[in-house]
């Protein structure tokens, strides 16, 4: 009797420490694994394609782990990231969208891991009813994005471009880094365009309240008929993407990659560059940005970490940049 009562006490122990030594990160618990199948699984596409009421979200950009230092640490990010994570769980946005170079390592390099790891561990403790959407900037798969860097990134992080509705809002996440040089990867860029064009008429036909998309470099950063430069997306790929883009409908661009803020409209359609999370290159502080969507429009706010407001406002209609 008491060999068989001490049996059962030993198997039940052994059961429960296996229990909660099981790894519950699989992929419908796995906050970075939810770009998958050009959609983001945390949203129920259905449902949310239907107008529901007025919205916010939260976009940021280059958290770039490691930049302060040039990949010897991390230690400012992190702690960037920590104070943002702080006002994300306070003010409880429909979903947080981070536009790319989410770490400074690329992902050759010998710190890349480390900073991922990093990555994972701050925006982990952001509330799991809140979703986070990463997408890829050219860190992230490398100035010439291959086949191979793309496959590394989305190891980590999912797919590199999807779509996925919110509220009646469509929204179009774009690997960007390809648009800036497909050289490297072509059928990877050619396969987007089509995606692309298929997604805008979906939407289309879906009668999207608004939709938006998402990128990690600017299509331009002013004037949509400005010079080609290193912070923009060459014109011989930007006007017939803009052509396309605004034929569709598209209410706003919202990117990053330039470590400040800036803004520009191509027709109705808003270009919004947004500042870093991390190392700001100009008068702008680290910060991140408020999205408010209503039926009529949005309206968006950038502000630097030690500003944001202990609310934010559904029905705001003035939009202060
Ligand atoms: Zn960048």
């Amino acid at each position: 009797m008491f060999m068989r009562t001490s049996l059962t006490l030993i198997l039940l122990f052994v059961t429960a420490t296996a229990r909660a030594d099981e790894p519950i990160a699989d992929a419908a618990n796995d906050r970075f694994a939810q770009a998958a199948n050009r959609t983001f699984a945390a949203f129920d596409s259905p449902h949310e394609q239907t107008w529901q009421s007025p919205f916010f979200f939260m976009q940021l950009a280059d958290t770039q782990y490691g930049m302060f230092t040039g990949n010897k640490g991390f230690e400012q990010e992190a702690a960037l990231v920590q104070r943002t994570v702080q006002h994300i769980n306070r003010l409880r946005p429909r979903f947080v969208i981070v536009c790319g170079d989410l770490t400074n390592a690329t992902p050759k390099q010998d710190r890349y891991q480390d900073q991922v790891a990093q990555y994972r561990r701050d925006f982990s403790k952001v509330d799991a009813d809140i979703p986070l959407v990463c997408v890829c900037g050219n860190h992230d798969l490398g100035n010439r994005p291959t086949p191979e860097s793309i496959a590394s990134y989305q190891s980590h992080f999912g797919d590199d471009y999807f779509s996925f509705w919110v509220g009646g809002v469509c929204n179009i996440v774009m690997n960007s880094s390809v648009l800036k040089d497909p050289s490297g990867a072509p059928g990877v860029y050619a396969d987007q365009q089509a995606w692309l064009q298929q997604q805008l008429v979906a939407a289309k036909d879906a009668q999207a309240k608004h939709i938006l998309v998402f990128q990690h470099h600017p299509l331009f950063l002013t004037q949509e008929d400005e010079p080609d430069e290193y912070f923009n997306i060459p014109l011989e790929r930007r006007t017939p993407l803009l052509a396309q883009l605004k034929q569709a409908g598209v209410r706003a661009v919202f990117a990053g990659h330039y470590h400040r803020n800036a803004y520009g409209t191509a027709g109705a359609m808003e270009m919004i560059t947004t500042g870093p999370v991390g190392r700001p290159l100009g008068k702008d502080p680290s910060g991140l940005r408020i999205v408010v969507v209503n039926e009529a429009g949005i309206q968006h706010q950038y502000w630097g970490l030690d500003d944001v407001p202990a609310k934010v406002d559904l029905s705001t209609t003035s939009n202060p940049k």
